[in-house]
């Protein structure tokens, strides 16, 4: 890993490095070592390439296919569940384009945000794309035959779309500005662009993502725009709990893009890096054998706890209904009312930033004499 993957700076050595496993956004453990690199050109962070990246998103990264209302949770407002596709599609409603106009999901997998910007704006003319054709099956409901393309895009949509939408597709390129460039192509003068992208100063965890190549800040995504001939409409790190949201659009009208937050940027990527090392110590001192060991959350923190136990949990706690009765890593997952009473130590497998707010030291599930560790 020689050069920065938006400014194409040469990089210095790797701020951190992990054994393996190293564990993927979709929770997996890959067998491969974690490796984070810092440019102090751009304030981009960066992870080496998978092995066969292609073959991986084509084959292996299914995510949200398992079942038809499978969706990722985004909040919940009192009764009411706000999946991430759902939010997704309210953020982009709020742009303004014109009636009819062309939109194209970028790399959304069954576009499932793209439907759900239909129903708001039925006028609009849906397009897909995608690096795999595990999707079709659900498209085909919906989209027309000529509106899909599947690994190459036809010439014939250059300079045709009205809005390019991509949701957390970014962080998982090879290279960010090839795809910027190519969105360039494909909108039309005028169009616009919404991307989201993770952003790991308010989700620290996401550096450490082995399948998220890039790890944007606010500077490299506007060092990316410039490199593009995007001009920046807005980037928020307030509309998307730990994600950017960016507007681009193409048009001559350039304004200047200051890049004044670099330097904060960078400081704050070097402590949250070195945060991450004094955890992992932390979690490796957790020594005792023959304590039973529940580890609460199944999801990326869990797993990557995990990975640093010396003696591996009982079971796995966790409240999603799509993990629950199911196996992690060979070992059972259970709601948390089923948390057995013989339990001893419990170690929060959370965002270290969030989780004393997220989990409630009163639930009644909690056994009597067990240790909850959370990890600071
Ligand atoms: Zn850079």
């Amino acid at each position: 890993m020689n050069n920065c993957r938006v400014c194409n700076e040469k990089l210095g050595k790797e701020e951190l490095k992990l054994a393996s496993p190293s564990v993927t956004s979709i929770s997996e453990n890959l067998n491969l070592e974690t490796y984070i690199y810092l440019c102090r050109n751009c304030a981009h962070c960066q992870s080496p390439d998978l092995p066969d990246v292609t073959e991986y998103y084509d084959n292996n990264y299914k995510i949200s296919l398992k079942t038809d209302d499978f969706d990722q949770l985004y909040e919940t407002k009192g009764d009411t569940s706000i999946f991430r596709t759902e939010h997704q599609a309210t953020l982009i409603s709020e742009l303004k384009f014109k009636k009819h106009s062309r939109v194209l999901d970028f790399g959304g997998g069954k576009a499932t945000t793209l439907k759900k910007l239909l129903k708001k704006r039925n006028d609009i003319n849906p397009f897909v794309f995608e690096v795999s054709r595990d999707y079709k099956e659900s498209w085909d409901k919906w989209i027309p035959e000529n509106n899909q393309a599947t690994y190459t895009i036809p010439e014939k949509w250059h300079n045709t779309f009205d809005l390019l939408i991509c949701n957390f597709v970014l962080e998982h390129v090879m290279r960010p500005t090839d795809i910027l460039n190519l969105m360039y192509k494909l909108i039309c003068p005028g169009g616009l662009l919404f991307f989201t992208v993770p952003n790991p100063l308010d989700n620290s965890g996401d550096l450490l993502v082995v399948d998220h190549l890039n790890k944007f800040t606010v500077s490299s995504i506007k060092q990316a725009l410039i490199n593009s001939d995007f001009n920046l409409e807005e980037v928020s790190d307030k509309k998307f709990r730990g994600a950017f949201t960016v507007v681009a659009s193409k048009n001559n009208n350039k304004k200047q893009i200051s890049l004044d937050c670099k330097k904060y940027e960078i400081s704050s990527l070097e402590r949250k890096i070195s945060k991450w090392d004094s955890r992992f110590e932390e979690i490796k001192k957790i020594d005792k054998k023959n304590l039973n060991i529940a580890i609460y959350g199944a999801g990326f923190y869990g797993t990557l706890f995990y990975n640093f136990l010396k003696h591996k949990p009982n079971f796995f706690l966790d409240k999603s209904i799509h993990l629950n009765n199911k196996t992690h890593l060979g070992i059972p997952v259970l709601s948390p009312e089923k948390c057995p009473q013989n339990i001893d130590i419990l170690l929060i497998g959370l965002n270290p930033e969030k989780a004393k707010s997220i989990f409630q030291l009163s639930n009644k599930w909690i056994p009597k004499n067990c240790k909850v560790i959370f990890v600071d």
